[in-house]
């Protein structure tokens, strides 16, 4: 049979991502991989999760082992109304406020599903976060991007464009502004205090949506936590995207959905077509998780762990690429990523085949534009290699950046 025949137009557009090709490579004996977006396994605390898993599974079968609701566990909700409560000081919360998804990819797809049509505009921010474009591009709609500075989106381009959309009376198209506020994916910087309030000013102005996607805030190694986006619009203009697989373990596959009951109603409604619901059994065993331990302190030794990576990762880039002219990196104050951009001409892609030869891996930039154009830039995490070879992978990456940038006649 013709399958090309059979599938629909999105069908049809679906293709592998860049990474998946990419990463096949870095499997390879004696290859250093900057290239994963993984947390680390050793930060998963297996003990306690195995405990209350048998518990659960013993104790409380009968809702654990039997279909849920789709708007998820009431129990892990009021964890959540006390979590926002006693971390972030958000106190105007209650349960109907939540709901959980199958990782915060699922309320991605969702949120794809309930605001976006193929004539919807998306503004999103470049680089772009993988996991959200694919799930926004099943909407066959279109993206405005805006790049990304040292301090998060540039504001300013934001403005321009908003301005330029309502004067060709396209601004009711847009339907949200995406974001990840705090040590963004893939580009390692925080949106500031400053451009925070800015982009609510604009979303207010033009009475936009913000999408805020935030997995990473409580892994800061580093200085005051910003208040977010959803605390500091509220809940009428800010719908907040949260996950358990960066702070607990992802296998869980558990995400929160935090709004307006109106929309986290609607969010419940496209959820019931796509899985009737989550898994309880996971939903449980964090709720219980979140009862009986103090999730900061239970973090804190994986936020020490992160950062003395990063800390090896900035020493190592200051001893190997100090000398090389127009590079410039991110020292990122928490999460997974630092990214690095490579003086102009360089191709991070077209690198890609000197980096293999040398053993060492990282997600060209490439992967994460919008429109699958070359990039000067790379991704690089540094939360899975241990300390020497964090040394010895950035010391490869020096000579494949010398034997790549002289190849082509660039230094
Ligand atoms: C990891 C990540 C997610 C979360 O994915 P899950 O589906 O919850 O595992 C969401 N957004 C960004 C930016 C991420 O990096």
């Amino acid at each position: 049979m013709n399958f090309e025949e059979k599938y629909s137009v999105l069908g049809k557009s679906l293709r592998s991502s860049l990474i998946r090709e990419l990463l096949k490579y870095a499997s390879v004996p004696n290859s250093i991989s900057f290239g994963g977006g993984v947390p680390d396994p050793e930060t998963f605390p297996r003990n306690e999760l195995a405990r209350i898993a048998s518990e659960v599974i013993e104790k409380e079968y009968s809702y654990v082992l039997q279909y849920s609701t789709t708007e998820g566990d009431p129990e892990l909700a009021r964890q959540m109304v006390n979590l926002f409560d006693k971390i972030f000081g958000i106190k105007n919360l209650d349960v109907d406020n939540f709901m959980f998804t199958t990782g915060s990819q699922q309320a991605l797809e969702l949120a794809g599903k309930i605001f976006l049509d193929k004539d919807s505009i998306a503004i999103v921010e470049n680089p772009f976060y993988l996991g959200a474009a694919s799930a926004f591009k099943m909407q066959m709609s279109k993206f405005i991007t805006i790049p990304i500075e040292d301090d998060g989106m540039n504001v300013d381009i934001l403005e321009r464009k908003l301005k330029d959309l309502d004067n060709k009376g396209l601004v009711k198209k847009v339907k949200f502004i995406y974001v990840i506020p705090n040590f963004h994916n893939p580009a390692g910087v925080t949106l500031s205090l400053e451009k925070r309030k800015r982009i609510i000013e604009l979303a207010e102005k033009y009475d936009l949506l913000i999408l805020e996607d935030d997995p990473y805030g409580l892994l800061r190694f580093e200085g005051e936590h910003i208040p977010s986006l959803f605390k500091l619009a509220g809940m009428e203009r800010v719908v907040l995207l949260n996950t358990f697989s960066k702070i607990l373990a992802p296998g869980l596959r558990i995400g929160a959905v935090a709004g307006d009951k109106e929309i986290v109603r609607k969010f419940v409604l496209a959820k019931q077509g796509t899985d009737l619901c989550s898994s309880a059994l996971t939903q449980r065993i964090a709720a219980r998780y979140l009862e009986r331990y103090d999730l900061i302190q239970q973090i804190t030794p994986t936020i020490k762990l992160y950062k003395s990576k990063k800390d090896t990762m900035m020493k190592a880039f200051d001893e190997y690429f100090s000398d090389i002219k127009g590079i410039k990196w991110i020292n990122p104050k928490g999460g997974l990523f630092t990214w690095v951009t490579l003086p102009e001409g360089f191709d991070t892609m077209e690198m890609f085949e000197f980096a293999k030869e040398k053993l060492v891996f990282y997600i060209p930039g490439q992967a994460f534009t919008p429109d699958d154009s070359p990039s000067p830039s790379m991704r690089m995490s540094y939360c899975l290699p241990p300390h020497e070879k964090i040394i010895e992978g950035v010391k490869r990456l020096k000579e494949v950046i010398i034997t790549y940038g002289k190849s082509k006649g660039l230094i």
